[in-house]
């Protein structure tokens, strides 16, 4: 029998129409390149997202399609994702971190309409406009007086687009199931894969990110999101703070800058912030050097990379805030789980190795940990697997893939491994995909292995990720040398130069008479990982 309740849809137009109605008042404010202090109200917020609804169709943009952005945390980013979403487009964020191969293939596999940039992208975007045969043409995130001489084609001034165009919009009543937003993600083997999420899930997600126990948002609250745009949707950050009113505060293109970061929070009595352990070590490191604190911050989300205990004794000892551990994917939008403050009751030595857990699943996630034949493993704790997840807002499929993501019974396998205990608390332990995790960004290395066998003199190769006290992992060369071949470290890494994004290039070389093997012949990273747990970097590797 079905039931009696009005069939609302769940989108994110919804937010925007409680935001407008309750939270008009409500501030947003951020850092951009060409106003270095703007601040507005949610009211004003949301009436230019109309007026860029208004200037998407004009463009000539048409239901379902996607349109890129290569932009910093700021308030032009934020209207984008709303006029875009809420008029049936697809946000299409864009990491610029990226090499130029890899932004050329995600705009090219994304078909992207539209490009919307900040002014300095335009260089990158200069480099790479021949090859993107989609793109009708270029928005460049600025106003008249600060737009950059380009030799882009179809290129307008957003603030030039927005001007003169209607304060309200005609919101089409969407369909939950339409998408609202795509990211790539290169967390796993191959090229990168596109996340499509749909209005639902985007708005289910975020009620899972306001639960008390998770990032537990009140309106009183001012909240800093570290985390990129363009990675993930800031963690929801961006549809979560409008649901309750919260201020939100958005910091620029400088948001690893410990400095920008501190004198922002001060100014904007920020009580609650989010980002990976790199941003935190960043500002800690100001904060100490300066001898400086900011009184208004309560706690701080930390997640993309596992959390070291130094940040959160620092940021507890020395500045009285609460530092929470969370674990999530792109392909989960991204939050998996969250750890809750432990009550003051608990033992020290136990709340340590609790906080250094990455949580329990918010509702919406249940997670499984499984051995190699795919039979659960238990909750004790000690047991430990591939790690598997679902819920309404885990990818299904990668973005125009024919095959869906899932195992046969229906999981989506994070490529991690971990322990979960009898309370649920997760700890991740290890990682089965070939990747390496860098200050928060992806780094392969299947490609940099691919790269170094291309190289003379070298007969096997294999880079694994080793900790990094600043970056969290950095990646580290094997080479095997073909007999008799005299190789030489410096020069083996110089040759990455131009060939990878300089971020990637492994920081150190070691020269191995042999590598670790499987029983199907693949290199064991396990085994090699395990070979190399006590290896220290030779100097403080800074990129
Ligand atoms: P991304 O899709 O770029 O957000 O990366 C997701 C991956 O980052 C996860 O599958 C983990 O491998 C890693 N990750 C995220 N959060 C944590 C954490 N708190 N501890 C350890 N690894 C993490």
């Amino acid at each position: 029998m079905p039931g009696m309740m009005m069939q609302s849809q769940l989108t994110l137009t919804e937010v925007m129409r409680h935001a407008q109605a309750n939270f008009a008042d409500s501030e947003i404010v951020s850092i951009t390149a060409d106003n270095p202090q703007h601040r507005y109200t949610y009211s004003e917020a949301f009436e230019r997202s109309a007026q860029l609804a208004h200037a998407l169709q004009k463009l000539g943009a048409a239901p379902g399609d996607r349109i890129g952005t290569l932009a910093w945390n700021d308030y032009r980013h934020f209207e984008l994702y709303y006029a875009t979403s809420c008029s049936g487009l697809v946000c299409h964020t864009i990491n610029p971190r990226l090499f130029p191969e890899q932004i050329t293939y995600i705009v090219e596999h994304a078909e992207d309409r539209w490009l919307f940039i900040d002014p300095m992208f335009v260089p990158l975007l200069e480099a790479l406009a021949d090859r993107l045969g989609t793109v009708r043409g270029y928005v460049i995130l600025t106003d008249s007086d600060h737009m950059p001489d380009t030799s882009l084609p179809d290129v307008h001034c957003y603030e030039e687009l927005l001007a003169l165009q209607p304060t309200r919009f005609d919101w089409p009543q969407l369909d939950e199931s339409t998408a609202a937003a795509l990211c790539y993600t290169s967390g796993t083997t191959g090229n990168p894969k596109g996340v499509l999420y749909s209005h639902r899930a985007m708005l289910l997600h975020t009620y899972g990110v306001l639960l008390p126990d998770v990032f537990a948002l009140q309106s009183h609250d001012a909240v800093l999101p570290v985390v990129p745009m363009f990675h993930v949707n800031a963690w929801a950050i961006p549809y979560a703070v409008p649901v309750v009113g919260a201020k939100l505060v958005l910091p620029g293109p400088r948001m690893g800058c410990g400095e920008t970061l501190t004198r922002l929070m001060q100014r904007e009595k920020v009580t609650i912030a989010a980002g990976v352990p790199t941003v935190w070590l960043a500002l800690l490191k100001y904060l100490r050097e300066n001898d400086d604190t900011i009184a208004s911050l309560d706690r701080v989300v930390v997640g993309g990379s596992a959390c070291p205990w130094s940040i959160m004794e620092e940021f507890e000892q020395r500045h009285g805030v609460y530092t929470h551990h969370a674990w999530g994917m792109t392909e989960m939008s991204p939050l998996g789980t969250f750890n809750p403050r432990v009550a003051g009751s608990v033992p020290a030595g136990e709340a340590r190795s609790l906080r250094l857990k990455q949580g329990r699943a918010a509702f919406g996630v249940e997670m499984r940990i499984v051995d190699e034949q795919g039979q659960s493993l238990p909750r004790d704790g000690v047991a430990y697997g591939a790690l598997q997840v679902r819920g309404p807002w885990v990818c299904e499929r990668y973005y125009r893939a024919d095959e869906s993501a899932l195992t046969a019974d229906g999981w989506f396998d994070t490529g991690d491994v971990a322990t979960i205990d009898a309370r649920g608390y997760l700890g991740i332990t290890d990682r089965t995909k070939d990747v390496i995790k860098s200050g928060g960004e992806w780094i392969s290395s299947i490609e940099l292995e691919n790269f170094a066998m291309t190289l003379d003199g070298v007969s096997e190769a294999a880079v694994i990720g080793i900790a990094h006290e600043k970056w969290a992992e950095r990646p580290l060369l094997l080479v095997v040398p073909k007999p008799g071949a005299d190789l030489d470290t410096g020069a083996i890494l110089a040759a990455f130069g131009g060939q990878v994004a300089k971020w990637w290039i492994p920081d150190d070389c070691i020269l191995v008479g042999e590598l670790p093997h499987t029983a199907t012949g693949k290199i064991s990273k396990r085994d090699l990982r395990e070979q190399l747990a006590d290896y220290r970097w030779p100097a403080e590797a800074d990129v």
